[in-house]
């Protein structure tokens, strides 16, 4: 098939070139992390990884994209007030599955002590590879949604300016100019925005709860930036910090520091890892006070491979979506074929399956963050040894997409630049805020493109496989 780029391509010399001024405008433009030998300190800082070329995108899957976020926006909330539904479909999981078992025991906890919570902020990114293995023309399939951490809104609001520098110096000014503004940096700051004004106390505080290593301050930077030219004040703290210096008054309003906090913006607490003794306690207060947690632990919960397996079953949307026949066919359709490997007949035969054609499928665990799916011979392996354990039922199985390569350039920092076969996934954001019962705004807050070379599996940029994109539309 004929490249979208293919006669630049063919100069390598204007290629080497492009590169350099890649680089620099990346730098100028702020695309920018900090850097693994000093990830919390911003003395010497480098660019995020990103392609040189943006990468080709079906206009119609795009515009598909952005048209189902408003219903994976009202779903994601649906599943979240949907207390029997997490609970029948996490029930095999947290029996197997310690992390999802803590979190859910906070879920629950919370409710049982009763919500002081009445303000709701959801910002999520759902994610899709576009499908060319059985369907032609190719077909947008979601990969997953993410519900809490869901990162690179800010860089990738300032990536598509490096590309169209980019395009000009390779003598493209019109492909240039047909690159689309995005900006979820301000989206998500609208709805952190909309949130704190509900919340409804002029002097508190939105915070920002951080992980130890902050490489990607930058991205978060740009949300925190529109918040101060709101006059919001955002505050950056640890777990350890609620810990030590948070408390809940008479009403759970919640104060670190003595400030009032009206909304916690978490970009920590999605893996094991960020979870000491002291930090779950720490998880459990910030759930029992009334500010407006982004997202709460039921929106968490709601992010789940499990709960996004069991969403695909026959009748589960219509359900969680009553009234709502247009947007339960449009998530449908971009649904990839998901299995439950829970005890029973029906995971004894997907188990099966799976290990007879490995290479059809991805074993998922519960599990955030990228790095953590099995494919292929390993798949079939760790199939084998657990089909006839409990332990199983702690994966989902899902149908392997695959999409159309394409030749890119992978810029990061002190590598060789060279020619790659690479793959793309589109994610686009939403946010979404509920004041009691009534959502008071739904939008799709942009997109994010990340590219890798066709021999990763698995891994997104944070982790150092995939790289920024920007997404051209065709
Ligand atoms: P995580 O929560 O770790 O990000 P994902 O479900 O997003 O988990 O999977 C991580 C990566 O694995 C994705 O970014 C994608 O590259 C790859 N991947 C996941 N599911 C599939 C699939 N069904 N087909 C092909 N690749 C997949
Ligand atoms: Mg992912």
């Amino acid at each position: 098939m004929a490249g979208l780029w293919d006669e630049v391509l063919r100069d390598e010399a204007a290629l080497r070139q492009a590169a350099v001024v890649a680089v620099d405008a990346a730098l100028l433009e702020g695309v920018l992390m900090r850097t693994d030998a000093e990830p919390n300190a911003s003395e010497v800082v480098s660019y995020a990884p990103f392609t040189l070329l943006p990468s080709a995108v079906p206009r119609a899957l795009f515009e598909q994209a952005y048209a189902v976020q408003q219903d994976f926006n009202l779903l994601v909330d649906a599943i979240s007030r949907d207390k029997e539904f997490l609970e029948r479909t996490l029930a095999s999981t947290i029996k197997v599955d310690d992390f999802t078992a803590r979190l859910f025991r906070i879920h629950q906890q919370v409710l049982e002590e009763g919500l002081a919570q009445s303000v709701f902020l959801g910002i999520n990114r759902s994610d899709y590879m576009l499908d060319c293995g059985a369907a032609s023309p190719p077909a947008l399939k979601q990969i997953e949604i993410n519900t809490i951490a869901a990162s690179f809104g800010g860089l990738a609001s300032r990536t598509a300016a490096v590309h169209g520098r980019v395009l000009r110096v390779l003598g493209k000014p019109e492909e240039a100019a047909r690159l689309l503004p995005n900006n979820p940096a301000r989206g998500l700051a609208v709805g952190i925005a909309k949130a704190w004004e509900l919340y409804g106390s002029p002097s508190a505080v939105v915070m920002f709860l951080v992980e130890k290593a902050q490489r990607n301050i930058f991205d978060q930077r740009c949300v925190e930036n529109e918040l101060w030219d709101r006059n919001i004040r955002v505050i950056r703290r640890r777990f350890r910090d609620v810990f030590e210096q948070g408390s809940l008054d008479g009403t759970r309003r919640l104060y670190v520091d003595g400030q009032e906090v009206a909304v916690v913006y978490y970009r920590e607490g999605y893996v094991p890892s960020n979870y000491d003794q002291q930090n779950w306690e720490a998880r459990l207060l910030l759930e029992r006070s009334r500010a407006v947690k982004c997202p709460d632990i039921a929106t968490q919960l709601a992010g789940t491979k499990k709960v996004q397996q069991e969403l695909s079953r026959p009748g589960t949307l219509e359900k969680l979506l009553p009234g709502h026949a247009d947007a339960v066919r449009r998530i449908r359709a971009t649904f990839a074929g998901l299995y439950s490997l829970d005890v029973g007949e029906e995971g004894d035969r997907i188990a099966a399956t799976a290990i007879a054609s490995p290479e059809q499928f991805v074993l998922k665990p519960q599990r955030e963050g990228g790095g953590n799916n099995l494919y292929g011979e390993e798949l079939r392996q760790v199939l084998e040894r657990i089909k006839d354990s409990p332990e199983r039922t702690s994966y989902i199985l899902m149908d392997k997409i695959q999409p159309q390569p394409a030749v890119n350039y992978l810029l990061r920092a002190r590598s060789p630049l060279k020619a790659s076969e690479c793959i793309s996934e589109l994610g686009i954001f939403g946010v979404y805020v509920r004041q009691g019962t009534e959502l008071v705004l739904n939008e799709a807050a942009g997109h994010l493109l990340r590219t890798k070379a066709v021999e990763h599996a698995d891994g997104g940029v944070a982790a150092g496989v995939a790289v920024l994109d920007t997404p051209y539309l065709v």
